[in-house]
């Protein structure tokens, strides 16, 4: 059956800028390069705006407005409203409410972006086409107290054209006249505004798509250092859908994570305040949890009847690991200086039998190789 496009449910504006700009950086922004070059100026004017508009979404529309991870004072709210304007994906009231739905039914119908419906329709489907009638904007009514957020949704449009295309332009040229202008425009605009999209809608697929699942594999949001390089630390996804309300993303403080860095140096000049933090032993719980429910899931339903030797490793690594849970919530009860002492000890725990888990994985795999 030949290929049909839903023409009645194609979102004309949206396809239109998202088409279009991705056309222009592909077509207009080369020719440009051949006739003219790039200096630092145009390189630096790109860096700065790709930076401030990506930390803007990720900073502001995300872990601020969105989750709520951390309090922030005017200039904070001020700035990720306009750069975040800047990167054409909505009012902050908008994408908010879009993307606590996305929280809310995760995988489901009601997410606006589900993996479940296909890979391209998480990246842009769903900002090409209206599958479904607009959902009424009913949950962010916290953030609709807000004068600000309330002043960037009514001016979106002149905002975003002004900070994302215009204020690129002039800087251009007034370094450069007409030629610095159009450069201006084309990379720290046009180019720079199609970057910062897929970088976003990359979270939305391939940070459902690849990577791990450390913390839940009860939805599809997955772990990848390779997804956190070029999203600003947003790619340890995994963590963020099982503890939303922290304002970092890569947890250890050696993943890559700019954004919880730039929220972290907006503390220290006192700028934001209440960073929101899960506690170590909530994560270590929710490891546990998981490692159980994979135990379970090998233990219950093998494909095919486990070897003798897997079956007794995968038990008893799931009596240790019902223990270290059982350890853990008493010493919790306890409370004190004794729930340290039972973390460390369950960390140990863990460590080891990750390498047991890994040893059984490895025999198991063996087992079904040659059976
Ligand atoms: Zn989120
Ligand atoms: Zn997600």
């Amino acid at each position: 059956m030949p290929f049909r496009l839903p023409a009645t449910r194609i979102n004309w504006v949206n396809s239109s800028f998202l088409i279009g700009s991705a056309l222009v950086s592909v077509t207009a922004v080369p020719l440009y390069l051949w006739s003219y070059g790039v200096g630092p100026f145009q390189l630096g004017l790109f860096a700065a705006f790709f930076c401030a508009t990506g930390l803007s979404i990720t900073v502001g529309y995300h872990r601020l407005f969105a989750h709520l991870t951390f309090r922030a004072r005017w200039p904070v709210k001020l700035f990720t409203l306009l750069f975040g304007a800047a990167a054409f994906e909505n009012s902050a009231l908008e994408w908010v409410s879009d993307h606590r739905k996305h929280h809310q039914h995760t995988d489901h119908d009601d997410d606006p972006y589900s993996v479940t419906h296909g890979f391209w329709h998480a990246h842009m489907g769903w900002i090409l086409f209206k599958l479904n009638a607009e959902p009424p904007r009913d949950n962010v009514a916290d953030l609709e107290k807000d004068a600000l957020l309330r002043w960037q949704d009514r001016y979106y449009l002149p905002l975003s054209v002004g900070v994302g295309f215009l204020l690129p332009a002039l800087l251009g040229w007034l370094h450069a006249g007409g030629v610095g202008a159009l450069g201006g425009l084309l990379l720290a605009g046009v180019a720079r505004v199609t970057a910062v999209q897929h970088m976003t809608f990359c979270i939305n697929s391939l940070c459902h798509t690849i990577g791990r699942r450390p913390y839940s594999s009860r939805c599809s949001a997955r772990d990848s250092w390779i997804m956190a390089l070029f999203t600003f630390g947003e790619g340890y996804h995994n963590y963020h859908h099982e503890f939303q309300y922290d304002y970092r993303n890569g947890v250890r403080w050696w993943q890559w994570d700019p954004t919880k860095w730039t929220i972290w140096l907006l503390e220290r000049v006192r700028l934001v305040r209440g960073l929101r933090r899960v506690p170590h032993e909530k994560i270590l719980l929710a490891q546990l949890a998981e490692t159980r429910r994979r135990l379970a899931t090998v233990l219950g339903s093998p494909p095919r009847p486990l070897p003798e030797r897997v079956r007794e490793m995968l038990q008893a690594s799931e009596a240790r690991l019902a223990a270290i849970a059982a350890g853990w919530a008493a010493a919790r009860a306890d409370c004190g200086n004794r729930a340290d002492v039972q973390i460390d000890r369950a960390r140990a725990g863990m460590a080891e039998l990750r390498r047991e888990l890994r040893q059984a994985w490895r025999v198991l795999a063996r087992a079904r190789a040659v059976g």
